[in-house]
């Protein structure tokens, strides 16, 4: 195996980011963790990480809802790993409600970890990026970022700045051979998504299944939900050998939601 670049992920402990972390890692790249998680589990999913795939791995518990708490997360990886040429920014969350009911901290919290953090952490990394002429920023954005639905006001507003920051980033850093993506998927089985089906199935009083089947079927033309691994594969291939002039891009994983 070639010698690989360091990899942050944000959000790795659990869904979409878990699975990028074990598609890079078993593909030879050193891989920091980060998520919310008590720092003695995240030791132990870093050291099943060292052992499974002969790779280094750090792991850091910072809370990226500040910009405090991205400069620790930066500083966290430096230490375990050093400079990381790829930034994959997927940690993210969701609240539901209509733009006039929504809370004014759920709002803040939502542009905050879902949009805010992208760019402190691409700010803090890009130098490092730009030194070594290499360099690959993944932003996990959503079918969200490309159109919107009802009662997801902050989720779409970042989810659509994190496409605006992804296309910016790709521009100041052509010259540098470091791309920047985002990759936008439409209904994917993780913890994530399990309230709006919880709240489906309660409203209707439907089984959880059929609940599940309705929250896809409503806007995905296909009746399935996207695998994380599905994700991961997309990210690995962003780092690859013939990505490199992929940059700029919004690429829907969505099984057609947004081609209507
Ligand atoms: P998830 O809830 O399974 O995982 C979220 C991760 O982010 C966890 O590791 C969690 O610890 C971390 N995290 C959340 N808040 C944090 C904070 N303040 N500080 C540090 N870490 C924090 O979610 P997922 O479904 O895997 O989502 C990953 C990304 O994919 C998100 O950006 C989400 O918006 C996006 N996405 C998900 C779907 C879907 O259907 N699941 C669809 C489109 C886009």
């Amino acid at each position: 195996r070639e010698q690989r670049q360091p990899v942050l992920i944000t959000g790795s402990t659990s869904g979409i980011g878990l699975a990028i972390a074990h598609a890079m890692a078993e593909a030879g790249y050193p891989v920091m963790l980060h998520g919310i998680m008590w720092p003695e589990e995240g030791e132990i999913l870093a050291s099943e990480f060292r052992d499974r795939y002969g790779v280094d791995c750090g792991i850091s518990t910072a809370d990226i809802d500040s910009e405090a708490g991205c400069a620790q997360l930066a500083a966290d990886t430096r230490e375990a790993l050093g400079n990381p040429s790829v930034l994959v920014n997927n940690a993210g969350v969701q609240f539901t409600a209509d733009a006039h009911h929504f809370p004014i901290e759920q709002w803040q919290r939502i542009l905050s970890i879902n949009l805010s953090a992208a760019f402190y952490l691409s700010r803090d990394l890009l130098p490092g990026m730009r030194d070594g002429n290499w360099g690959r920023i993944v932003n996990i954005s959503s079918v969200h970022g490309l159109v919107a639905s009802e009662q997801k006001a902050a989720y779409c507003a970042a989810k659509h700045g994190l496409i605006g920051l992804t296309r910016v980033l790709a521009l100041e850093n052509a010259d540098r051979g470091v791309t920047a993506n985002a990759i936008c998927p439409g209904w994917v089985e993780t913890p994530l998504i399990q309230p709006q089906i919880e709240r489906i199935a309660s409203d209707e009083n439907l089984d959880i299944e059929t609940a599940r089947a309705q929250l896809i079927g409503a806007k995905q033309p296909m009746p399935k939900a996207t695998s994380p691994e599905a994700i991961a594969g997309l990210v690995l291939y962003l780092c690859g050998q013939y990505a490199d002039t992929i940059t700029g891009a919004a690429l829907p994983v969505d099984g057609g939601w947004t081609a209507q």
